[in-house]
């Protein structure tokens, strides 16, 4: 039996939308049984208040070791001062051990989730009309969930692919001020992520509001997280008798010269391709902006209407914006210290100390002590996006989403990606989940994925990372 048994699989994706969602009963068993993988990893909290990584990480080992794989072929890497923090590290051995393997990267935490808040419990899969409903349902349990499944699939087909591939379902993505797993498993054991490339979450395909699929995202490449402290002193006084010169006056001016400041234009290769594909789908007024943006980046008239789309802006220029302020020790005394927190999000191989540099000047005051609010994460460069990258993309995605364009972007949020593009392991975010307009939820109340995205997606990763693992 060949292992492109996708065809099959494909063919049950395509009757199951035909049909919709009434058919879900009708599911194939080889659906049903990821359905009950998915729903089990859903409903194990992973929350870092409550939940225990390490508890999902080995409900999945159990469903690896069940399909065949050796115990010497399956690792849960847990800190020892963290026992709830447990990732889980699976490989499927290929014909060619001296080739970089292929990584296949999810985070199996979530962000917080109250029960009150939720219409739903946030801890149990809900199926109801067109969507599965829970915390961590797409963010990030789907792709999870779908990478743990084809390990599965994979070792019992006895498939054999070119190079290992290897599974990584980490803890700690949305924590990593507290604790990241990747940062961990790069750090304390430094083979576990050794790979040639990584897939990972990051970019997903976008629906139109009657949820007919616009374009598929391939992301490559994402903005520098940053955060800096600005802060200002001054004797003080009693505040019936206030003078000038005044700690939050000077800070509050300081942060409205950069919240109305612009970075300049600057658009890397995963934005050009972004705006060039963008074009095609948007306003003809639109259209024309883009392309005269790619053609000349100084170009403001182009720039002030691009920038009217948030996520546009974000893509073609460092932000830096006030985030958190402090100040003032008593409704009755002149402030003698006033403190803010300005986040910024930098495009990609820029030096956050050369930004520094650049909020003093555009702060304008330099009574104002700017710094590092921590030091800087490792540089990530950009990615190749090339056409062993997009290629199978295309391939794949075109079978199930026919003339559905694939388009390239750059993540201005952060995901564990940039670990891993760091440490050198280049890594794109490639879910083949599409979602709705209003972002479906993530990390807000009644998080929610289609259940036609979900299945689709599951179809399309098990065959794309069959050719990236195949690649010669
Ligand atoms: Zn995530």
């Amino acid at each position: 039996m060949s292992i492109r048994t996708t065809t099959t699989a494909l063919g049950a994706v395509l009757a199951l939308s035909l049909a919709g969602a009434a058919a879900a009963e009708d599911l194939t068993p080889d659906l049903v049984r990821f359905k009950g993988l998915y729903k089990e990893l859903v409903e194990t909290n992973t929350t870092l208040s409550a939940g225990s990584c390490t508890a999902a990480a080995e409900k999945m080992a159990a469903r690896l070791k069940a399909a065949g794989y050796p115990d010497a072929d399956i690792q849960i890497l847990v800190p020892p001062e963290r026992p709830k923090d447990g990732n889980l590290i699976a490989t499927l051995h290929g014909k060619d051990a001296r080739l970089k393997p292929l990584l296949l990267l999810a985070h199996i935490d979530v962000v917080e989730a109250n029960r009150a808040d939720w219409e739903r419990d946030p801890f149990t899969l809900v199926e109801e009309g067109d969507y599965f409903y829970a915390r961590g349902a797409s963010d990030d349990k789907a792709m999870a969930a779908i990478f743990t499944d084809s390990m599965v699939r994979y070792r019992e087909a006895n498939y054999k692919p070119r190079r290992d591939i290897k599974l990584a379902l980490t803890c700690g993505e949305e924590t990593a001020d507290t604790f990241n797993g990747v940062d961990f498993l790069l750090k304390t054991h430094p083979t576990a992520l050794a790979a040639g490339m990584a897939l990972n979450e990051g970019a997903g395909g976008r629906l139109d509001a009657n949820g007919k699929p616009l374009y598929l995202g391939i992301q490559a490449g994402e903005k520098i997280y940053q955060d800096y402290t600005l802060e200002i002193t001054n004797p003080g006084g009693h505040s019936s008798r206030p003078f000038k010169d005044n700690a939050i006056v000077r800070l509050s001016r300081a942060l409205a010269n950069i919240g109305d400041h612009d970075f300049p234009v600057a658009l890397n290769d995963s934005v050009r391709l972004n705006f060039a594909g963008s074009a095609k789908l948007e306003s003809p007024e639109v259209a024309a902006a883009l392309n005269a943006l790619l053609k000349d980046p100084a170009d403001a008239a182009a720039a002030e209407l691009v920038a009217r789309d948030r996520g546009r802006n974000s893509m073609m220029r460092t932000t830096c914006v006030p985030t958190m302020v402090t100040a003032g020790h008593a409704p009755n005394a002149l402030p003698q210290r006033a403190k803010a927190n300005v986040n910024c999000r930098i495009l990609p191989g820029n030096d956050p100390r050369q930004v520094l540099k650049d909020l003093e000047r555009i702060a304008g005051d330099p009574g104002i002590r700017i710094v590092l609010a921590a030091e800087p994460s490792a540089i990530a460069v950009t990615p190749p996006l090339n056409e062993a990258v997009l290629g199978p993309a295309r391939k794949v995605a075109a079978k199930i989403w026919p003339g559905v364009p694939i388009i390239p972007t750059m993540t201005t949020g952060a995901t564990d990606g940039r670990y891993t593009t760091a440490a050198g392991i280049p890594t794109y975010g490639l879910s083949g989940l599409f979602g709705d307009p209003d972002g479906g939820g993530t990390h807000g109340l009644n998080e929610r994925i289609r259940v036609k995205s979900l299945y689709d997606g599951r179809a399309f990763l098990h065959e794309v990372v069959q050719l990236y693992a195949d690649q010669k």
